[in-house]
C-alpha cells in the first residue's frame, strides 16, 4: 500500500510551529512496512486543501491527514474530504455522547460549535479521542482510503496507536509486530555503514535505525497473518543483532536507559548512589524519574566543587592536587567515596569537562571520566565526546550521563 501524509494548518505553512506530526507518522508507518512517497503541507483553505487530495490520491491510496478537525470555522478538513468522497455529513451519537462526558467531567459547558466535531461523513469509521474533542476518523471509498486525525501532537499520537494502528493491520490482513534494539557508544551512520546490506535485503522482517541522542534505537519490524508468526520471524534476527553487537546493545524493548538500569537493579536487588561534578545531577535525575527507583536509589552528590569532593565523599586532597579534579583517579575516589558514604552496593561518579570554556590541549572540552565502584571492583572509562556541536555543553552532559547510566 503506498501511502502519502497530508498535514493540514496555516501555521504550519508560516513556521510558526514544527511539523512533528508528519516526522511522528512517517516513522510509524515506515515501521509497519507502508511506503510513504510524498509529504505535503497545506494551509486551512478549502480549495486548496481539496487540490492537495485529489494530488494525493492521484499517486496513493492511503492518505493520512493531520489538523483542521477543531470546532472552529477554518477548521474544514473533514467537510473537505467528504466532498471528495461525496458523502453527506450526519450526526454521530456516540462522538456525541463521548464530547458531553468529556465537558461534564470537567465542570464546562460544551460550546454549540463543539457538536461540529461530532459530525461524520456518512460511513465513517470513527477513532475515539481520549484526550481532546475532535474524534478521528477513517473514510473509505474505490480503493481509496482517507484518514484524519486532529492536529494536536498530544491527541493525534494516542489515537494513532489505539485507533489507527489496528485499523490499518485490519484492512491489511496482517499482524504487524516490531521489537526495538536499543544501542549506545555506536553512532547511527557507522551502524548504518555496517548493516547496509542486511537492512536492503531484508523485508520481512525490515531493520530500520533511528538515531537518539547519543543512543541508536534498531526497530526490527515483521509482519505476518498471526502474531505468533510475525514472532517466529523476528525472533532469530533480533538475537542475531544482538549477539553481533552485543557491545553496544543494553536491552531489547526497555523504553531507555534508566528504565532499563532500574530493573536490572530491581532485579538483582542493588542499590545505587551517584557522585556528579560535570552532569550536575543528570544522573540521579535520570534514575529518580523511574517510577519505583526508590528501591534502587540511595542518593546522589553533586559535588561540583573539590572541597565538597573531598569533605564529603573523601576524595584525596594530594589526588586534587597531582591529577585535578578531571582524572581516573579523582572518578575512581568519588566513585568508592559515595558508596562508602550512602551504603549503597554500586557508586557511579562522573567528573569531565562539559565546556564551552575550560578545556586545554591535555584536557580538552568533551573529556569524562565515569567511575564505578563495587565489590570487588572500581571500574573508570575515558570518554572523548564531541564539543563542536552548537548544544555542545547540553550534548556533552547528556551523554556522560547515558554512559554512566550505561556502565551501572
Ligand atoms: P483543535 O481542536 O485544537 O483546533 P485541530 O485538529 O483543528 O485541533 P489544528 O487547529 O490544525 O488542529 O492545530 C491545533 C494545534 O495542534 C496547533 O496549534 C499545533 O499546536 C498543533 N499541531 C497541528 N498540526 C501539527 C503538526 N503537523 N505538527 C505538530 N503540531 C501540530
Ligand atoms: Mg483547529
Amino acid at each position: 500500500m503506498k501511502a502519502e501524509i497530508l498535514c493540514v494548518g496555516t501555521e504550519l505553512l508560516l513556521g510558526d510551529i514544527v511539523n512533528t506530526n508528519a516526522a511522528y507518522l512517517a516513522r510509524e508507518l515506515a515501521a509497519m512496512g507502508i511506503n510513504v512517497y510524498h509529504q505535503t503541507v497545506v494551509g486551512d483553505n478549502p480549495g486548496r486543501l481539496k487540490e492537495a487530495l485529489g494530488e494525493a490520491f492521484g499517486r496513493a491510496e492511503l492518505v493520512i491527514m493531520t489538523g483542521g478537525l477543531g470546532p472552529t470555522y477554518d477548521d474544514l478538513t473533514k467537510e473537505t474530504v467528504a466532498g471528495y468522497f461525496g458523502r453527506e455529513m450526519e450526526l454521530n451519537q456516540p462522538s456525541l455522547k463521548a464530547m458531553e462526558d468529556f465537558f461534564s467531567c470537567r465542570n464546562m459547558k460544551m460550546s454549540e460549535n463543539n457538536k461540529k466535531q461530532a459530525m461524520m461523513p456518512k460511513g465513517a469509521t470513527v477513532f475515539a479521542n481520549h484526550n481532546g474533542t475532535a474524534p478521528g476518523l477513517a473514510v473509505e471509498g474505490e480503493g481509496k482510503i482517507a484518514i484524519l486525525l486532529p492536529g494536536p501532537p498530544q491527541e493525534m499520537q494516542p489515537m494513532f496507536q489505539e485507533g489507527v494502528r489496528p485499523f490499518l493491520m485490519k484492512y491489511s490482513g496482517q499482524i504487524i509486530l516490531s521489537h526495538s534494539i536499543h544501542m549506545i557508544g555506536i553512532g547511527e551512520s557507522a551502524l548504518e555503514q555496517q548493516m547496509r546490506e542486511s537492512m536492503l535485503a531484508h523485508k520481512n522482517p525490515t531493520i530500520a535505525p533511528y538515531a537518539k541522542q547519543g543512543e541508536v534505537l534498531l526497530r526490527v519490524t515483521a509482519s505476518a497473518k498471526t502474531r505468533e508468526e510475525a514472532e517466529a520471524l523476528l525472533r532469530p534476527e533480533v538475537e542475531a543483532i544482538c549477539r553481533e553487537y552485543s557491545e553496544y546493545v543494553y536491552g531489547v524493548d526497555v523504553g531507555d536507559l534508566q528504565h532499563a538500569l532500574v530493573a536490572e537493579l530491581l532485579k538483582k536487588k542493588r542499590m545505587v548512589a551517584t557522585a556528579e561534578s560535570c552532569t550536575g545531577g543528570l544522573v540521579s535525575k535520570r534514575i529518580t524519574e523511574v517510577p519505583g527507583s526508590s528501591e534502587v536509589f540511595e542518593c546522589g552528590v553533586c559535588s561540583y566543587a573539590n572541597r565538597i569532593k573531598s569533605q564529603i565523599l573523601g576524595v584525596g586532597e594530594e589526588t586534587l592536587a597531582a591529577h585535578g579534579a578531571v582524572s581516573p583517579e579523582t572518578a575512581a575516589e568519588m566513585a568508592a567515596g559515595i558508596r562508602k558514604l550512602s551504603g549503597a552496593d554500586i557508586g557511579i561518579s562522573v567528573t569531565g569537562i562539559a565546556g564551552p570554556g575550560g578545556g586545554t590541549p591535555e584536557k580538552p572540552v568533551g573529556l569524562v571520566y565515569i567511575g564505578v565502584d563495587s565489590e570487588p571492583l572500581t571500574t573508570v572509562v575515558r570518554h572523548q565526546f564531541g564539543s563542536r556541536r552548537k548544544d555542545g555543553r547540553e550534548y556533552i552532559r547528556y551523554v556522560a550521563a547515558s554512559n554512566a547510566l550505561r556502565l551501572a
